[in-house]
């Protein structure tokens, strides 16, 4: 396209093109026409044609200052290639929340801009866009005949099985073009509502106050503190969500619903489904298809569907009508991103809630230490950012298992030579006494595969992965050794491959084994597992619990998978049977993990009041005086946090520093640390400069080799967010020309980790 056409535009367009735009802005193209910031176009780069995002309208280019700069920098424009017509144009709001995390997280703007959007739509071209839309509208059309009963039952079959984009059809109220508050009266009435405890009143009096007032129907005052809803599990947080939400439907606003796992939205979507029965309500989460995928926020985007329930990526999703965040589990490490561009989608929740003015809770019976520093007054020390509101009782008044701490070192000692059995005689006891009762007990072991090692007792080899620094971990199923960190796995050796010992023997267990052995201890027992191994099959997760809900299971061995979110009737006893690894674990948020676990696995025994009285939490430990044992024996999480607080702000660490890790991969650990160590003295300048940033030396990983690329990493930290901000988007530049240079020297990747969640 000739440049000296009168009405060509020049746009900003942002692209996935990390080498190309380091951590610069948009690329500039051509365009007919004039189009707005958010447009999605198809943009030529390099040979290829890829999506991007119109980010700015640079003007027509007939502009004198423009074609000034044009002919300094010896610029040739190419015209974009084509627009994706009929998609409403990205708002500002999403704008801003990806600029916000592109350089909170040190990642290019069209990095994030494109990962953020359905993968679909970053594939399809114009033509296939056509198409996509079309049919959508079509689905989006009123069904022929809108019988209420029928809608429900749709709505919930095709929550049960997954299938979100049926339910949109079928329960599809009135055609999407009625304004939302009329559709809102047209709503059956909802089914039989529960009554609130005083707990959820209060809370909901709250929200509704902070919640009240400004012009916008839904929408939070300016200065709007986020909600921190502390309650304990059991305690009715779900309800008080859909309450709240409910307020925000009526006013004819969009909920987000956000939870940490895929796992755990079949359930809250037919909780909601079944509430919401004329509702709109679409998934976001990674387990769809592309296609659904697209579709569901399709209709979020285009303001057509009413609750949107997602798991971290939701965070990002358009939302013309957002009146309400909520993020359940809030403390729930899953919202963090782990590769790629590490956002954290909880505290980009709280971002968007304030760039949109929109009120957003944050539920959890175990906050994050930062979520809890930030809800504790000033007065007691906090930073008083948040409100918080508390539900410590369970409704019902079933009150939280009895903790019952198992000292291990007065358990009678196992025969020279021998095993220790897997849980001591007194739990073993208290099990096989569920099981004459007809309840049902939990197991906890938070390590898969059978054995986490095999050895062999001649020569001393053990079942190393040649891959990884970790061991292969022994799965009895398949007769596997598997590594857990890059995937190798090969048949067990019949004997031993360095002696030729024949009697190769498993170190340890695992929950395979945990399984074997308590169907040896309890003869008649009908066990049954839940880990990654056994769920690996899509359905298989539901299978799994339905047979748990049958109470076709009297005890339930799993990992942590089971410990989240299940809504359990027959569980009365729940027993961790090696807990201790995580008081001594060299990550300085070990400890506030296990407790998180340990009180949320609590919360999966007594959820029925009639035998919540006799439920059993039980811990094997060798350090039964442990004050993080102390704490839960009394299901005192403040106690808790304030011991974690303390020890936070002497070691000066988070919520009283803000930190970020520089990692790189490498050939060899000599070339990953050499990478690290000359970008720390490329930017001491810099940190001096600002002052008050301190850099640790480079170390490798704790796995410091996997799938033959070793990994090493530097802690960055500063006690002001700010500072550090400054001093990784000064650094970035310079590491990047770094890197480049250091491509021959073994280097294969570096990124930076902004609030990194394990270190
Ligand atoms: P949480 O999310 O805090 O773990 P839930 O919201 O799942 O708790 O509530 C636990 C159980 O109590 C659920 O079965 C729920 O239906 C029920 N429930 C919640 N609020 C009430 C209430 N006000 N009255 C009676 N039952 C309630
Ligand atoms: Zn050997
Ligand atoms: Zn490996």
């Amino acid at each position: 396209m000739p440049i000296d056409k009168p009405a060509a535009h020049r746009l900003g367009v942002v692209v996935d093109a990390p080498q190309h735009s380091g951590l610069c802005g948009a690329l500039d193209y051509l365009s007919d026409e004039a189009l707005p910031p958010g447009t999605l176009v198809r943009v030529p780069l390099g040979r290829r044609v890829v999506t991007g995002v119109v980010w700015e309208d640079g003007g027509p280019v007939g502009d004198a200052a423009h074609q000034v700069a044009d002919l300094a920098g010896g610029l040739q424009l190419k015209p974009i290639a084509e627009v994706l017509a009929g998609l409403p144009p990205l708002p500002a709001s999403w704008r801003r929340l990806v600029a916000f995390a592109s350089g909170y997280y040190q990642r290019a703007l069209g990095e994030m801009a494109l990962m953020v959007l359905p993968p679909e739509l970053r594939q399809l071209d114009a033509l296939q866009w056509a198409r996509r839309l079309k049919r959508l509208e079509k689905a989006l059309a009123p069904p022929a005949e809108p019988k209420a009963g029928r809608r429900r039952r749709g709505a919930q079959a095709a929550a049960r099985a997954g299938d979100e984009a049926l339910a949109d059809v079928q329960a599809a109220p009135s055609p999407v073009d009625e304004p939302a508050d009329e559709r809102a009266a047209a709503t059956a009435a909802p089914p039989d509502l529960p009554t609130l405890t005083p707990e959820q009143a209060e809370a909901l009096a709250q929200l509704a106050q902070a919640t009240a007032g400004p012009a916008e129907p839904g929408a939070a005052a300016e200065g709007e503190r986020p909600f921190l809803l502390w309650g304990s599990t059991g305690s009715g947080k779900t309800e008080v969500y859909l309450r709240q939400a409910q307020r925000a439907l009526d006013a004819g606003r969009q909920v987000l619903i956000m939870v940490p796992e895929i796992n755990l939205t079949p359930q809250l979507e037919a909780r909601v489904a079944e509430r919401f029965a004329g509702r709109r309500i679409v998934s976001l989460h990674s387990g769809l298809t592309p296609a659904q995928r697209l579709r569901n926020w399709l209709m979020a985007h285009g303001g057509h569907a009413d609750l949107i329930l997602g798991t971290r990526l939701a965070v990002f999703t358009p939302l013309p009508r957002l009146g309400l965040i909520v993020v359940d589990e809030e403390h729930d490490p899953s919202y963090k991103q782990q590769d790629g561009a590490r956002y954290s989608a909880r505290d980009l929740a709280v971002y968007r809630g304030r760039l949109e003015k929109v009120p957003v809770i944050l539920g959890s019976a175990t906050p994050s230490l930062e979520s809890w520093f930030n809800a504790l007054p000033e007065a007691e020390g906090g930073a008083g950012r948040y409100q918080r509101l508390a539900m410590p009782s369970r409704v019902g008044d079933g009150d939280m298992p009895r903790v019952r701490v198992l000292d291990l070192s007065r358990s009678p000692k196992a025969p020279r030579g021998r095993e220790a059995p897997p849980v001591a005689r007194e739990l073993l006891d208290a099990i096989a006494e569920r099981i004459e009762r007809g309840e049902q007990s939990l197991v906890l072991l938070n390590r898969r595969g059978y054995a986490p090692v095999l050895h062999c007792s001649d020569c001393g080899w053990k079942s190393g992965c040649p891959h990884c620094s970790a061991w292969r971990v022994f799965h009895k199923i398949d007769r596997t050794l598997r590594c857990h960190h890059c995937g190798f796995s090969e048949r067990v050796p019949r004997a031993c491959p360095d002696c030729g010992n024949a009697d190769i023997q498993p170190v340890g267990r695992g929950t395979e084994r945990l399984e074997e052995q308590l169907a040896e201890a309890l003869p008649g027992a009908r066990l049954g597992r839940i880990d990654a191994d056994v769920t690996r099959h899509k359905g298989a997760l539901e299978e799994k619990l339905a047979t748990v809900h049958a109470g076709e299971v009297d005890v339930l061995v799993g990992t942590q998978m089971v410990a989240k979110g299940h809504d359990f009737r027959r569980i009365t006893l729940v027993a961790a049977v090696n807990p201790d690894a995580a008081l001594f674990a060299s990550d300085f948020r070990a400890a506030e993990r296990q407790f998180a676990l340990l009180l949320q696995a609590a919360g999966r025994a007594g959820r029925d009041a009639e035998v919540a009285g006799h439920s059993e939490m039980w811990v094997q430990t060798w350090h039964p005086m442990h004050p993080l044992y102390q704490a839960l024996r009394r299901y005192d999480y403040a106690d808790f946090a304030a011991q974690q607080l303390k020890e936070r702000q002497m070691a000066g660490m988070p919520p009283y520093a803000s930190l970020a890790m520089l990692r790189a991969e490498a050939k060899t650990q000599e070339a990953a640390q050499a990478f690290l160590a000359q970008a720390v003295e490329a930017v001491q300048h810099l940190a001096e400069g600002l002052g008050g940033i301190a850099l640790y030396p480079p170390v490798p990983t704790p796995v410091q080799r996997v799938a033959n690329v070793e990994r090493a990493q530097l802690m960055i930290e500063s006690p002001q967010r700010a500072a550090l901000q400054r001093f990784l988007s000064q650094s970035q530049a310079i590491w990047l020309e770094m890197a480049q240079k250091n491509r021959r020297s073994g280097l294969i990747r570096w990124a930076v980790d902004v609030d990194p969640l394990s270190i």
